[in-house]
C-alpha cells in the first residue's frame, strides 16, 4: 500500500461519446456501476438518501478507513452502512496504511501545502478497490460535496467528466447546490440527526477547526501527542496556533484567542476525495 503511485491517476481516459449520454451511466453493457465516495458524516449521509430516492442503480458506497478516526466513528460508520444496506447498496471499507504509519513514512505531518493524507489515507485505497472492481473506469463516482459548505467550495462543480485523481472516472457531485436546509431534508428521511461537525473519518483532521480541537478526547489528544513526540515534529504549525504541540494547540482553542479563519485555508487535496463531508 505504501508504496503505491499516489500522483493523479489517469489510466482510463475515454471521450463523452463512450460513456453515452445518461447521468446514471447506463451503457450499452447494461448498468454502469455508481460509487458513492462516503465518510459518512451529513452530506454523505444525504447522498446516500438522495440515491435511494433517485432509484441509483447498482450503487456502492466505499468508506476509507484512515486508521486515524474518533473513537465512536466506526459506530456511525456502521450505522451509515445498515442504512445503504436497507436501501439496497453495496458497502465496502478499503484500508489504507493508517495515519500513524504515513507519518512514521513522511518523517513528518501533512499540513498547509504538502497534504498528503488525502492521497494515501484515501486516494490510494479508494483507487485499489475502484481498479479491481471497475477495471474498465466505467463507474461514476458520486461525492457529497456542495458549494454551500465552505469557501473553498463554492465553486464545486456538478461534473467532472474523466478526473484525473479517479482514475479517468466520472465525477458526480449531485448535492453541489444543495442548501443546508435541503441537505438537512435528506437527512430527516433517512432518520438521522444533523451532526454539529464534519465526518470524524480523521480526528483530528489537518484542517481541524476550534470546535474540533474542543471535542477531542483524553485519548485522541494523547495519541497525537504520542506521534509528535515519536518524530519529534508538531501536527499543527506553532505559527498558525502560536502553540507548539497538541497540548497548546487544545490550551489556544480553549482560550479563545482569534486567528484567520480555518475553513478558508483548506487545499484543494481534502476536497479531491470529499474529506470531512
Ligand atoms: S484532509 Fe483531514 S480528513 Fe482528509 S485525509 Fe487529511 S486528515 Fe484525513
Amino acid at each position: 500500500m505504501a508504496g503505491r503511485e499516489v500522483a493523479p491517476l489517469a489510466r482510463c481516459h475515454w471521450s463523452r461519446a463512450d460513456r453515452g449520454s445518461s447521468l446514471v451511466g447506463v451503457s450499452g453493457a447494461g448498468v454502469r456501476m455508481n460509487i458513492i465516495s462516503s465518510s459518512y458524516g451529513n452530506d454523505s449521509m444525504s447522498l446516500i438518501q438522495w440515491a435511494h430516492e433517485r432509484d441509483l442503480p447498482d450503487v456502492t458506497v466505499v468508506y476509507c478507513d484512515t486508521g486515524w478516526a474518533a473513537p465512536y466513528w466506526p459506530q456511525r460508520v456502521q450505522d451509515g452502512e445498515r442504512l445503504a444496506k436497507k436501501y439496497g447498496f453495496a458497502t465496502v471499507q478499503a484500508k489504507s496504511l493508517g495515519m500513524k504509519e504515513l507519518v512514521r513514512m513522511k518523517k513528518g505531518w501533512p499540513g498547509n501545502g504538502q497534504q498528503f493524507c488525502t492521497a494515501h489515507l484515501k486516494g490510494v485505497p479508494f483507487l485499489q478497490w475502484a481498479d479491481e472492481n471497475d477495471v474498465d473506469c466505467k463507474a461514476t463516482v458520486l461525492i457529497g460535496k456542495r458549494r454551500a459548505e465552505s469557501e473553498a467550495r463554492k465553486l464545486t462543480p456538478e461534473f467532472i467528466e474523466a478526473s484525473e485523481h479517479h482514475g479517468g472516472r466520472r465525477v458526480w457531485h449531485p448535492l453541489y447546490n444543495y442548501s443546508d436546509e435541503q441537505r438537512n431534508m435528506l437527512l430527516e428521511r433517512a432518520g438521522f440527526d444533523v451532526l454539529p461537525h464534519r465526518s470524524m473519518e480523521c480526528n483530528p483532521c489537518v484542517n481541524a477547526n476550534r470546535g474540533d480541537f474542543l471535542r477531542l478526547t483524553k485519548g485522541e489528544i494523547e495519541r497525537v501527542n504520542d506521534l509528535e513526540v515519536e518524530i519529534g515534529k508538531p501536527m499543527f504549525r506553532p505559527k498558525r496556533f502560536n502553540a507548539i504541540g497538541i497540548h497548546g494547540v487544545v490550551v489556544w482553542a480553549k482560550d479563545g484567542r482569534k486567528r484567520a479563519n480555518i475553513e478558508s485555508e483548506e487545499s484543494e487535496c481534502a476536497s479531491l476525495f470529499g474529506c470531512g463531508v
